[in-house]
């Protein structure tokens, strides 16, 4: 029995999958076929023993999520709620904070780790202010690289990356047991624009999971790709190329928009990237720790 593992708890971009307000054929076929249906992007780190957890990320889609971590977690409580680590203040990665509060969960003093900037965002946001005035959140102070412990066996440490920071810095988390370290990259600009070597990181690390919003730039056709840059698949597998096929099957790609034709199992894209020996992350995969 697994005491200690990490939950994918969805794997959609933002505004979810189906996506709000999308009538194309995507979205519609979702609608009909439930089963195929992906909650917004979060991961949570699950002490079965203890019965408690932290998130990364907290998501408009947090009430079905806690359903689906209830097979491990039986009461939500402000003990089994152990910490939020937030990656940056786009809607689907913080919004579900607005659930702690009087009005649903009514939680008591919930430890939610955040840079700076972000630190200022929430502050300064009445809805979330109200939060910490009733004392469901207190805000706790993150820096780079340095360790955060969770339990005697879990430490996860915070690094910025590159991404649209028009309200708070983005950063990815590191998540580090004895046995195994897990990385967690929801959001990106590029690789190219982040001063890491990518091959090195996965190299050091056991598990990646890492921004695959979009297959291909081209599959975009409302909305200006550069207003929002993220590495296509097609590009990383590239840039990735020469690595082990070993290497390869760490990687996990997460963050699908509704567009992205790797949603659909049966596709050539979803295919290619599987046969190239990366993977697809699916809601409520497990990752023993
Ligand atoms: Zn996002
Ligand atoms: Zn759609
Ligand atoms: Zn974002």
């Amino acid at each position: 029995m697994l005491n200690q593992f990490i939950m994918s708890l969805g794997t959609a971009q933002d505004g979810g999958y189906p996506h709000i307000g999308c009538l194309e054929s995507c979205c519609i076929k979702v609608r009909e076929r439930i089963n195929l249906k992906r909650l917004i992007a979060s991961i949570a780190i699950v002490d079965s023993k203890k019965k408690n957890f932290w998130l990364i990320d907290i998501s408009p889609n947090i009430n079905e999520q806690l359903i689906i971590l209830n097979k491990y977690i039986q009461d939500y409580s402000s003990q089994s709620f152990a910490g939020i680590f937030l990656t940056h203040a786009h809607i689907g990665h913080y919004a579900g904070l607005l659930n702690l509060g009087l009005e649903a969960l009514n939680l008591s003093k919930i430890p939610v780790y955040v840079f700076p900037r972000m630190k200022i965002f929430i502050e300064n946001n009445s809805m979330f202010q109200q939060l910490i005035d009733n004392r469901n959140i207190v805000l706790k102070d993150i820096e780079q690289f340095v360790d955060i412990k969770l339990n005697r066996d879990i430490k996860v440490q915070a690094f910025l990356v590159p991404h649209r920071n028009e309200l708070s810095e983005t950063v990815g988390y590191r998540i580090k047991s004895r046995n195994k370290t897990l990385i967690y990259i929801p959001d990106i600009d590029s690789w190219e624009d982040w001063d890491i070597e990518l091959d090195k990181l996965i190299i050091d690390n056991d598990i990646l999971i890492l921004d695959g919003t979009f297959y291909s730039k081209k599959e975009i056709k409302h909305r200006d790709i550069k207003k929002i840059p993220h590495p296509a698949i097609e590009d990383t597998m590239q840039i990735l190329k020469h690595i082990d096929r070993k290497e390869k099957s760490k990687i996990y790609f997460t963050h699908l928009n509704h567009t992205n034709r790797v949603l659909d199992d049966k596709s050539e894209e979803y295919n290619t990237v599987i046969t190239s020996g990366y993977n697809i992350l699916e809601d409520k995969k497990v990752f023993n720790l």
